[in-house]
C-alpha cells in the first residue's frame, strides 16, 4: 500500500485523533525529478496534520510507504548548509564541556548521523568511542569518509541492542531531527531505552510544534515529518518506556526547535524548572483555537504570496528561489508556483543540480554561476526564511546592487 490513512494516534493509540491543517496534494518534498513536470505529470499525495487530544502529538494523518519516500537518491547533506555546519560544531562543543565523564566512560551514539557534520567533532575526542546510526548511503559514504565509524540502518530495538553488545551501554545519544521521521515510535523509543547506560543524557532536537502554529510554518509539513513535537508531547512518549525530558533549551534552528535532555527515571530524572515553564506556556499556546487558525492563515499567506509573485512577473522582474528545500516543495504546491513565477532556484547541493523542483518545471542551477540561457535575479524567494541572515550576508553585493528579497512566512514581505 503506498498511503496509509491513520485512524489512531501513532503514539498513544488514541482514536481522538482532531484534523486541523489539510495542504492539499503535494509530490514527495525530495523526489527532485530529471525532467520538468507538470500538475498532472508528478504523483502528488494528501498533506494533512492532526493533533492527538489525548497525549498532544501533532502528527501527519497519511503516511506514505518508506520505500516510496526514501527510495531514491537522498538529497540532504547537513555540511552543505553553511548555518547547519556552524550551529552543529557550536552544539558539539557544548555536549564535550557538559558531559566529559560519560562521553570518557561510556562514548556516543548519534542516531541519524547524516554525513557526520556533528560527530566528527568527536573523532578526535576524549571519547571511548562515537558511532552514527544511519540508513541514508550517500550521506553515511561522507561520514565514514571523515572518519567517522557508521552503521548504516535504521536505528530501533535490533540495532540498539547489537550496538550494546559490541561497545556496552552509551553515555551520551543525540539524535538531531530525528523524532519527526520514525515510523515505528515505540519501537526507536525502546532502542533508546536499551542503548542509554544508567548514568547516560538522551538529547534531541526536535522542530517545536507551537512555533509551527505561531510562525504560519506550514511549509516544514511534508511526507517525511510524520511528527511535530511538545515538550508535553515528549515527555508522554519517553514516560512510556520509563524515561523522563529533565531539561529543555529553545533555539532558532529549523523556524524555533527545542532541545530535550532525557534520563532514565529515577533519582537523577527531576525535571527542571525550564519543562515546568514550558508546560505552562503550552498548556495556553496549544489551544484548540490556536491549531484551527492555521488553516487561514496558510490560505492568507498563499493569496498574498501569489500577489507579490504576479507584481515581480507584471514589472518584468526575474525571480528565482534561494534554496531547493523540501520546505520549497510544500510552499510551491499550496500556491500552485511553477515557472511562470519563478524561473529557476539556486542551491549549494550538487545532487540536485540539472533537476527540477518536485512537481514544477523549475530548474535547480548552481548558486553563483547561472547557466547560459537563464536571466540573473532581480528578486530572490527565500525558500528558507529562517536563513535570514545568512543570505543577507552572503547577498549583500546584490542586495546593494537594487535587488529585492522576498521572504514568504510568517506573512510575505519583499525586504
Ligand atoms: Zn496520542
Amino acid at each position: 500500500m503506498t498511503v496509509t490513512t491513520l485512524t489512531a494516534c501513532a503514539l498513544c493509540g488514541s482514536g481522538d485523533l482532531e484534523q486541523f491543517l489539510d495542504l492539499g496534494l503535494s509530490p514527495i518534498a525530495g523526489d527532485f525529478p530529471v525532467v520538468p513536470e507538470s500538475f498532472e505529470s508528478m504523483p502528488r499525495y494528501p498533506l494533512r496534520l492532526a493533533h492527538c487530544r489525548a497525549c498532544g502529538l501533532a502528527q501527519l494523518l497519511d503516511i506514505i510507504d518508506n520505500k516510496l519516500l526514501y527510495g531514491r537518491a537522498y538529497p540532504y547533506f547537513s555540511g552543505a548548509s553553511r548555518p547547519v555546519v556552524d550551529h552543529m560544531a557550536a552544539y558539539a562543543k557544548q555536549v564535550q564541556a557538559a558531559y566529559p565523564i560519560p562521553l570518557r566512560e561510556h562514548g556516543i551514539v548519534e542516531i541519524a548521523c547524516n554525513d557526520g557534520t556533528f560527530l566528527r567533532h568527536f573523532v578526535d575526542a576524549d571519547v571511548r568511542y562515537g558511532l552514527g546510526v544511519e540508513p541514508a548511503l550517500g550521506p553515511a559514504e561522507i561520514a565514514d569518509r571523515a572518519g567517522v565509524d557508521v552503521l548504516r540502518e535504521p536505528f530501533g530495538l535490533e540495532s540498539a541492542r547489537r550496538i550494546v553488545d559490541l561497545f556496552g551501554k552509551t553515555g551520551v545519544i543525540v539524535g538531531n531531527n530525528v523524532l519527526a521521521h520514525i515510523s515505528d515510535l515505540d519501537d526507536f523509543l525502546a532502542g533508546v531505552k536499551t542503548l542509554l547506560h544508567q548514568d547516560g543524557v538522551a538529547i534531541f532536537e526536535v522542530q517545536y510544534l507551537p512555533d509551527l502554529l505561531t510562525g504560519n510554518a506550514f511549509d516544514l509539513v511534508y511526507h517525511e515529518h510524520h511528527y511535530f513535537w511538545s515538550v508535553r508531547s515528549l515527555g508522554e512518549a519517553f514516560a512510556r518506556h520509563s524515561m523522563a525530558v529533565v531539561d529543555v533549551q529553545q533555539h532558532g534552528m529549523q523556524g524555533g526547535s527545542i532541545r530535550v535532555f532525557v534520563r532514565h527515571a529515577g533519582p537523577l530524572s527531576h525535571s527542571q524548572n525550564s519543562v515546568i515553564g514550558l508546560l505552562g506556556f503550552e498548556r495556553q499556546a496549544l489551544t484548540g483555537a490556536a491549531y484551527v487558525s492555521l488553516q487561514p492563515r496558510a490560505s492568507r499567506v498563499r493569496a498574498r504570496l501569489w500577489a507579490m509573485l504576479e507584481a515581480e512577473r507584471a514589472a518584468g522582474r526575474t525571480v528565482a528561489a534561494y534554496g531547493a528545500s523540501a520546505k520549497a516543495t510544500t510552499l510551491f504546491a499550496h500556491c500552485d508556483i511553477d515557472s511562470e513565477r519563478v524561473a529557476y532556484a539556486v542551491d549549494t547541493t550538487p545532487i540536485k543540480w540539472g533537476r527540477y523542483m518536485p512537481g514544477t518545471d523549475i530548474p535547480i542551477v548552481p548558486a553563483g554561476s547561472l547557466p547560459d540561457g537563464l536571466r540573473a535575479p532581480d528578486t530572490y524567494l527565500l525558500t528558507v526564511p529562517n536563513y535570514l541572515g545568512t543570505f543577507v550576508r552572503n547577498e549583500h553585493r546584490f542586495l546593494g546592487a537594487g535587488g529585492r528579497a522576498i521572504v514568504p512566512l510568517p506573512v510575505p514581505a519583499v525586504i
